[in-house]
């Protein structure tokens, strides 16, 4: 046996690890310590192993993560498409602040996607896009009806981890099909995957998607905003970056003097809307804080 391969869990299904080496797929057992620490081998992991003849590896070590997501349990997401219609659902950038602010703080990359934009309106939605480019977002404009951005979205895929998430009947199931139409079987599982209903089953797979991997819909969907009030003054990158002239360390960029995110709100260069979200958030963050601590 050798001792020092490494590889990445894709699968956890009924007490076996599927760890891919770039080569094979392993069927692993974890060694009974994972089921002691805190720690546990989950899909997206980075892992030492032990390969055997068949069924009979060993995970023994998982390496260190950059992030991971709870429901469904993935590890080292690297971005995330966080999909918004630009109607039915009625496009809300209270929704999508709150989205990229939980998904910056993971340390993962947000791809917005607008979709169902072949349905006309009279909105602003071409305001929002360029201000969410401004700021430093990649959007993609898409609509599955007219095959409108598909490959675009194909091209990101590639060697990363990418997790699909949106409110209900954005468009999510539908993207996937037009995606899929040139495609292997391997992306109707995705289909299938979302189509199914959610937490029903303990068994979670990232599944191969144009060299990359995709997992499941994460469970942001009751966006509970779990952080710190400077957590959350560091989470979106352009704040981030900001916070450095900020004069003091650990701003809050609300009622603080000399700060560098108020002073580009009112310069313009960050959108006025997007600040007062942050700071409904923060005031609720805060809010929680002094219950929990009195
Ligand atoms: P999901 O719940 O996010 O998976 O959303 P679905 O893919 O099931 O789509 C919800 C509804 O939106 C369905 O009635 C689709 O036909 C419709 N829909 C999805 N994509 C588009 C699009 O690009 N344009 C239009 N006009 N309708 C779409
Ligand atoms: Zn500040």
């Amino acid at each position: 046996m050798k001792t020092d391969e490494k590889g990445r869990i894709i699968k956890a299904l009924a007490g076996f690890y599927y760890i891919d080496d770039g080569k094979t797929i392993h069927q692993c057992r974890a060694r009974g310590k994972f089921r002691k620490e805190d720690i546990k081998p989950v899909v997206g992991d980075f892992v030492e192993f032990q390969s055997g003849s068949h069924d009979d590896g060993y995970l023994l070590k998982i390496l260190e993560r950059k992030n991971v997501l709870k429901r469904p349990p993935v590890a080292n997401v690297d971005q995330a498409l966080l999909v918004f219609s630009r109607k039915e659902p009625d496009f809300s950038t209270t929704l999508l602040d709150k989205f990229l602010l939980l998904i910056e703080y993971y340390d993962i990359e947000p791809i917005i996607v607008i979709s169902k934009m072949d349905l006309e309106s009279d909105d602003h939605i071409h305001q929002y896009i360029d201000e969410y480019r401004n700021a430093g977002y990649k959007v993609i404009e898409t609509s599955s009806k007219q095959g409108k951005g598909i490959e675009e979205i194909k091209d990101i895929f590639k060697d990363k981890v990418t997790v699909i998430t949106g409110q209900s009947g954005v468009g999510k199931s539908s993207l996937l099909n037009a995606l899929d139409i040139s495609l292997n079987l391997e992306t109707n599982q995705i289909s299938k995957a979302l189509g199914r209903g959610k937490h029903t089953t303990r068994h979670v797979e990232l599944l191969k998607m144009y060299d990359g991997y995709v997992g499941d819909t994460p469970g942001f969907s009751s966006l509970e905003l779990e952080m710190e009030p400077t957590e959350a003054a560091r989470a979106y990158h352009d704040f981030d970056e900001l916070a450095y002239d900020c004069k003091f360390r650990g701003c809050l960029h609300d009622s603080e003097p000399h700060c560098a995110v108020k002073e580009a709100v009112e310069q313009g260069k960050i959108s006025k809307e997007r600040y007062e979200h942050y700071l409904i958030m923060l005031k609720e963050l805060k809010e929680k804080k002094e219950k929990k601590y009195g």
